[in-house]
């Protein structure tokens, strides 16, 4: 039984801007204050495609922790930590490459559909095929029990499942299982182990489900257990062997697609976005700029917000109040585009303020920055090494 953990990524590939903010980290702000989370700069992920080009992920490191800062994620409430300062991604990813059949990586739709998308880059390679595997190696590590994703990304964490249940079946039944865990029921004292196998043999002879719950609970909280001996004495419990990596599950995120300058979605690769931390010059210049409705060509023609890509920018930011009055507005050509835009220029400007603030200190003082990363990393790099220890354990791998 691992506690709810949620684990999350981002690949420092370059600035981030508002469509970020809205499809993930607002999102991440939530779950900060619901469950235990690991946020990760996944630069290990970075280089399966920018391994052609590897400054911009230098580049970029710092400045995504900064903006995800001031989108409002909280360092005391979550864990922020950079992939590969934790060397035990890297060692489990190899280790779980060892029973991943291939064709399981092969038909992750991702795979195909990104080497089609990203055709001028040569991604045949190892790296490549194996990323879904990274991130399954990302999540295990952690123990990470919740994945925050799209419904496309839904794949990824089905493999990780399939990997965990493999792993577990393979590796779970360690040779002397029961002595082991009749161990560690001696480790928990006298009474507490009897009132365990009483427990035990209520649940197990007949069928009794309180019983059951009662051992899990008094497990939970029994505190001279090493966490491996608490997962034997899980395991035991149903007759079954020691869970090692969980079987993660997707924590569904409903797709908010922030529409960009130009209508398409907001996306660095279509030129029509509004960074996290733009300057308010430019945030108004380019939204000033911004193309209309065709048929409003001089000011008296009247128009249509849904030709508009301004009107999709009102669904974000403005009230039915402020709608309706550019609803009337447009289609009687009573206001012009430029006044129809305001609202939409004070809402981003609003909403970017409090973003400004926050970061101020860490831009005033970029040790901020790299001593809570490396907080991070620490705290991060402390439980990857349990798991690694039970990983290796249950390899063979354990020499000492
Ligand atoms: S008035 Fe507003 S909705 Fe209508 S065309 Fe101009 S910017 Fe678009």
């Amino acid at each position: 039984m691992f506690p709810d953990r949620v684990l999350s990524g981002m690949r420092p590939t370059g600035k981030l801007h508002l469509g970020h903010y809205h499809g993930v980290l607002k999102n991440w702000v939530r779950l900060q204050s619901e469950y235990e989370c690991f946020f990760m700069v996944a630069d290990l992920h970075a280089l399966t495609t920018a391994y052609d080009d590897v400054s911009v992920i230098e580049k970029s490191v710092w400045d995504m922790v900064i903006d995800w800062i001031a989108a409002g994620v909280d360092p005391a409430q979550a864990t922020i930590f950079i992939q590969s300062r934790v060397p035990e991604h890297a060692e489990l990813h190899l280790l779980l490459s060892m029973i991943t059949p291939l064709p399981w990586l092969e038909r992750v739709p991702t795979y195909k559909d990104q080497i089609e998308k990203l055709s001028s880059k040569d991604l045949g390679t190892y790296g490549f095929l194996g990323y879904p595997l990274l991130q399954s190696a990302d999540i295990l590590l952690y123990r990470g029990t919740m994945v925050p994703v799209g419904e496309d990304q839904v794949p990824h964490v089905e493999i990780t499942r399939e990997i965990a249940r493999r792993f577990n079946h393979m590796f779970g039944k360690e040779p002397n299982f029961a002595e082991k865990a009749e161990a560690a029921i001696k480790k928990m004292g006298g009474k507490k182990g009897k009132l365990y196998e009483d427990l035990r043999t209520r649940y197990q002879q007949e069928g009794d489900v309180e019983a059951l719950e009662s051992a899990r609970a008094m497990l939970a909280d029994t505190q001279n257990l090493s966490h491996g001996d608490r997962e034997r004495l899980f395991g035991y419990l149903e007759g079954g062997g020691k869970m090692i990596l969980p079987e993660s599950q997707p924590l569904l995120t409903t797709a908010s697609r922030m529409p960009g300058l130009d209508g398409a979605k907001m996306s660095k690769s279509y030129g029509n976005t509004i960074s996290l931390r733009e300057d308010p010059e430019t945030v108004t210049k380019k939204i000033r700029q911004m193309p209309t409705d065709p048929a409003r060509v001089r000011r008296t023609d009247v128009g249509d917000p849904e030709k508009c890509p301004v009107w999709q920018l009102h669904q974000v930011y403005s009230t039915e109040d402020t709608r309706q009055w550019v609803v009337q507005g447009c289609t009687t050509a009573g206001i012009g585009c430029i006044e129809c835009k305001q609202p939409i220029i004070d809402g981003v400007l609003a909403e970017q303020k409090p973003m400004f603030e926050r970061a101020q200190p860490y831009l005033e003082d970029p040790t901020l920055i790299r001593n809570l990363v490396a907080d991070g990393c620490e705290r991060a790099r402390d439980l990857a090494r349990e798991t690694m220890r039970d990983v290796r354990e249950a390899m063979g791998l354990a020499y000492d």
